[in-house]
């Protein structure tokens, strides 16, 4: 029997770093995945590889978020595992002074607008089963700052991993558990969008991060596997550091 057997997992942005890493191992641990992006081509691709949906939807549409979980509850029969993921780092300079209104709302609806309209619609879900587990990814940044200024984004993960912690606590005697993942910086087209625009920032990151690397996706795909599932049947409102050391140094 497998960790993860016939669970009905949803994840938003599949199709890409994080989310792609995560579909492949609740594949293997026997989930059913739903793979959620809005781009078709890449949630497609990975729904294809893992044997399970593709739902193209905007998460920051809350008529999207209702219809991707309708569709894995109309596919599945239930939805047990809900990995909220999809993010955007900011275009352009995230420090404060040079940060405009519309770029710093356009990263709150994506990372953290979008995780509390999946936990609302997800919720009614996981009540009527009695059970559920709801992971929304934040960043070590929601802990400890970045260091690298980036107001709106650190802003979005810090949000994300409060309501993490008030919804953990406030569902915890439903055996809904909701926890903050909050992963150190890992390898994926996200980071390497900002290394390019910015190449010295990988350099000036590593120095801060003990284990003298990035992570690979698979590393942090494989501790959302472990909170997704019941051997974390205890662990609820928590923020989850997956970071390399970085929050101890
Ligand atoms: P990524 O860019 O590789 O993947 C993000 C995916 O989300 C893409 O497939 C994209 O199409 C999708 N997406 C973006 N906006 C969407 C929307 N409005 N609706 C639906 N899908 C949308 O990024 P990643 O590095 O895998 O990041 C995943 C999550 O992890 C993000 O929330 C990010 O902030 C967080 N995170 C990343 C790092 C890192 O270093 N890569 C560190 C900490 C936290």
């Amino acid at each position: 029997m497998q960790r993860l057997q016939d669970r009905v997992a949803v994840i938003t942005g599949a199709g890409s770093g994080i989310g792609l890493a995560t579909a492949r191992r609740f594949a293997e641990e026997g989930a059913k995945v739903v793979c959620v992006d809005l781009d078709e081509p890449s949630g497609a691709k990975a729904a294809d590889e893992v044997g399970g949906l593709f739902v193209k939807a905007d998460v920051t549409s809350e008529d999207d978020v209702v219809r991707m979980f309708q569709t894995a509850f109309d596919a599945y029969g239930s939805v047990d595992i809900a990995f909220n993921n999809a993010g955007i780092s900011p275009p352009d300079d995230d420090s404060i002074l040079e940060t405009g209104l519309d770029a710093w709302r356009r990263v709150q609806e994506v990372n953290l607008t979008s995780v509390y309209l999946c936990c609302k619609h997800v919720i009614p879900y996981m009540r009527r089963q009695g059970k559920g587990s709801i992971i929304n990814t934040a960043s070590f940044v929601a802990v400890m700052g970045s260091a690298t200024s980036q107001i709106s984004y650190t802003a979005s993960k810090g949000g994300v991993l409060a309501m993490s912690r008030e919804l953990g606590v406030q569902f915890a005697r439903e055996g809904i558990r909701v926890n903050a993942l909050c992963p150190g910086p890992v390898n994926t087209p996200l980071l390497q969008e900002l290394f390019a625009k910015d190449p010295e920032r990988a350099q000036r990151r590593l120095v801060h991060i003990p284990v003298g690397r990035f992570a690979e996706a698979t590393e942090i795909a494989a501790a959302v596997a472990f909170l997704a599932s019941d051997d974390a049947s205890f662990i609820t409102g928590s923020e989850f550091l997956v970071d390399g050391g970085i929050s101890g140094a």
